[in-house]
């Protein structure tokens, strides 16, 4: 049996019985747009997130773009960011006017690296854009300090975290909770996924929730009248059906996925550099990622044998071609090496066991 990154199959047979009529009954209620569970499941994402604002739209990428309009970014700002994550952290930037400033970052979290991201503040800077890369926390205590002496906001990338703890320096809020804005996507393969496309801001700021808002309705506060250029962002009806059904699981399912780190963790002991978890939050581990000189005899052992594994994420924001004429000189060392030595495992919390110890067997038999 093959074994792949991600079981959703394994998934929907487990949650079925309780998706299947919740679906039926909101596709006979044709309240398709802005429906009850679009607003119960608003009201059950700010309650988990602990805090007072939850804003739902079309993807975890417009969450962003909208969150970063709500904050007023337009030409000549700049906002430091992450170059090791997925694109939409920065083009979001881009569609704002604005210019993002790569840093480098940390060998063993893939986080920002606190002390370049001080490095990098000019007086264009108008917001940082940390990533809680793979699930692991970034340690945001600091780079709120920082953010509060040079009046800046910070809008976490919280796509691939929601649901992880970022520990006491931050009074154990909840990730996505302790910036300005937190943004996540439910994207299918999300630790918090729906049946398709789907996102969330969060905040407990009354004026940037209520201009959130609004951008994600054409820009209007009286319908019919609109006073900023907008989007049509929202989250459909029948996914926030969904979503409110696994909300109810996704601390189950990330105790899972740390359960299944900590199994891969000693198996793979010696043989690949492990995962390193800070300790300062709680890494949810979206992707169980390794690092290794030896990567693609273990890509060709593990493909040999029917397990998926992937590279999160090969090219780094500052190389790709879309940033060729902004920063295609730049030089970000930590990250292209990471880049060329990480590999992510397969995990979900739908993984068994058994299927870890064969995939750990096949890195061994790859290694020795
Ligand atoms: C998935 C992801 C996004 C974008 O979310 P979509 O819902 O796919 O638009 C943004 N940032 C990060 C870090 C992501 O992993």
């Amino acid at each position: 049996m093959n074994i792949p990154m991600l079981d959703l199959k394994a998934e929907y047979a487990l949650l079925k019985d309780e998706i299947e009529p919740a679906v039926i009954d909101a596709l006979a209620a044709c309240q398709y747009i802005g429906g009850p569970n679009v607003k119960a499941f608003e009201a059950e994402a700010a309650a988990y997130a602990g805090v007072k604002h939850a804003i739902s739209c079309a993807s975890g990428t417009d969450a962003l773009l909208i969150a970063l309009r709500a904050i007023g970014l337009g030409p000549g700002d700049e906002v430091i960011t992450t170059p090791f994550t997925f694109v939409a952290t920065a083009s979001t930037v881009v569609m704002c006017g604005a210019t993002p400033v790569f840093v480098d970052i940390d060998p063993r979290t893939f986080n920002l690296d606190l002390d370049q991201v001080a490095a990098a503040i000019t007086p264009a800077t108008r917001a940082i854009v940390p990533v809680h890369l793979f699930g692991q926390p970034v340690d945001l205590a600091p780079l709120k300090a920082l953010c509060d002496k040079h009046g800046l906001k910070l809008i976490e990338d919280a796509a691939q975290s929601f649901g992880a703890d970022l520990g006491p320096k931050c009074a154990g809020r909840k990730s996505g909770a302790y910036g300005d804005i937190g943004c996540t996507s439910f994207y299918p393969s999300k630790n918090l996924s729906a049946f398709g496309d789907g996102g969330l801001m969060i905040t407990d700021n009354d004026q940037l929730a209520a201009e959130m808002r609004v951008l994600a309705s054409h820009g209007s506060r009286v319908r019919y009248h609109h006073h900023v250029l907008g989007y049509n962002s929202r989250l459909d009806e029948i996914q926030a059906v969904i979503l409110r059904v696994k909300l109810k699981r996704l601390d189950n399912f990330n105790a899972r996925r740390i359960a299944i780190a900590d199994s891969y963790n000693k198996e793979l002991a010696g043989l690949v550099e492990t995962p390193f978890a800070d300790g300062h939050g709680r890494h949810v581990y979206h992707q169980y990622t390794i690092l290794s000189d030896r990567r693609d005899v273990i890509q060709k052992v593990l493909g040999d044998s029917g397990i998926a594994c992937a590279v999160y994420y090969p090219v780094p924001l500052h190389q790709q071609e879309m940033f060729a004429a902004t920063h295609g000189k730049l030089r970000l060392p930590v990250t292209e090496k990471v880049a060329q030595r990480c590999l992510s495992l397969p995990i979900s919390p739908m993984l068994k066991d058994e299927q870890i110890k064969r995939i750990a067997g096949a890195i061994r038999q790859a290694l020795t």
